[in-house]
């Protein structure tokens, strides 16, 4: 046998590629590590949420070993988020050992998403870790609408926050839900808040998933339309930049940013999907329109010592992974598409 056809013998237990039956190779991995939140934003969460029992989630020790199973697999980018990820205790202990990932080379990225009112405390941890960029969520700049949308939230602190990453020197990218008869008329001054401080600004869609205690049709705003009322006044560019996810973007000649456009419930971006999330309970969700998903929560606890049992558990899920989403909707975009809240997945 030549030496080309021996290198391409396979390695007995060598993690491979996560490639799904569609021929997506998945490279992107996102971990909610926490179903808890210091805040409750209206669209996200009831104010009376049940969270999980604790004796559910998977310890943090837990939580590293999924992750570098897939790291193995091929996951090149690596979110955490939540709830609110810089919520779960010691959380810093798992990041630094993930960061470990990319200093080896394993790991391109490593990054979160967060409401940012635990920053000032972490952003000089969190870039020590290897994390570069984040993505802070904003809806508004007026501090008591800050209040109304997130219930609990202290946008000062959120601002402190913001500084701290800037100082830390961390990227920041701001994500703000688009709410009709909520921040329609704002969405120019955030873009310029963004783009004056060197962020860019991310809008998304309102989805409805899980059920929450306000009206969600009266909060649906179609970026279509937002779009069509910043070109009143902005003059916007697309770009070829994509993240194999629902993300479309374009650049701003008047302020020199980017601004993205999530609209989750299209479908145009299935065909490149890259992505799967885990739960904090050990839950895969191969798609955010599901509600199929495979338990690895027991799979970690049934073979605490053997890693190729993990491997072959995460190709038996990936081959699950379904061809697009299949949310259903109303026009109004008011009925649940999916029972679990964003907060579950991580969005
Ligand atoms: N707590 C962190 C935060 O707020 O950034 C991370 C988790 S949060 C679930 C992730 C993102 O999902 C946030 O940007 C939030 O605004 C967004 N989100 C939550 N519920 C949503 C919904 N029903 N529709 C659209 N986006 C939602
Ligand atoms: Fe918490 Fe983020 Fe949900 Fe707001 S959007 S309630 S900050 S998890």
């Amino acid at each position: 046998m030549n030496q080309h056809l021996l290198d391409k013998q396979p390695v007995a237990d060598q993690p491979t590629p996560m490639i799904d039956p569609f021929g997506r190779q998945i490279t992107y991995l996102r971990v909610s590590v926490t179903d808890r939140c210091d805040f409750r934003c209206t669209y996200c969460m009831a104010e009376n949420m049940t969270f999980l029992p604790k004796r559910d989630l998977l310890t943090l020790e837990e939580l590293e070993r999924l992750c570098n199973a897939f790291i193995d697999k091929g996951v090149r980018k690596l979110r955490l988020t939540g709830g609110e990820p810089l919520m779960r205790k010691n959380v810093m202990q798992l990041i630094r050992n993930l960061g470990k990932r990319i200093g080896e080379g394993a790991l391109d990225e490593l990054t979160l998403t967060t409401n940012g009112s635990q920053l000032a405390r972490f952003a000089d941890d969190l870039h020590a870790a290897g994390v570069r960029r984040i993505n802070v969520s904003l809806d508004t700049l007026d501090p008591q609408k800050f209040r109304e949308i997130t219930r609990w939230g202290d946008f000062h602190k959120v601002m402190a926050g913001l500084e701290a990453a800037r100082k830390a020197g961390l990227k920041v990218k701001l994500n703000a839900v688009a709410l009709a008869g909520f921040n329609e008329h704002e969405i120019p001054e955030l873009l310029r808040f963004a783009h004056d401080n060197g962020m860019d600004l991310t809008l998304i869609e309102a989805m409805p998933l899980g059920e929450v205690d306000t009206d969600r049709s009266s909060q649906y705003l179609p970026l279509s339309k937002v779009r069509r009322d910043l070109e009143e006044n902005f003059t916007l560019t697309d770009i070829p930049m994509t993240t194999g996810g629902p993300a479309r973007f374009v650049t701003v000649a008047e302020t020199g940013g980017k601004l993205g456009f999530i609209t989750p419930l299209s479908h145009n971006f299935c065909a490149s999907c890259n992505r799967v999330r885990l739960t904090c309970t050990g839950m895969l969700y191969l798609c955010l329109g599901h509600d199929d998903n495979a338990d690895f929560r027991k799979v970690l606890r049934d073979n605490p010592d053997d890693d190729a049992v993990l491997h072959r558990a995460i190709d038996s899920a990936i081959a699950r992974k379904p061809e697009e989403h299949n949310f259903e909707l109303d026009e109004t975009h008011s009925r649940v598409a999916v029972a679990r809240h964003m907060s579950m997945t991580g969005g």
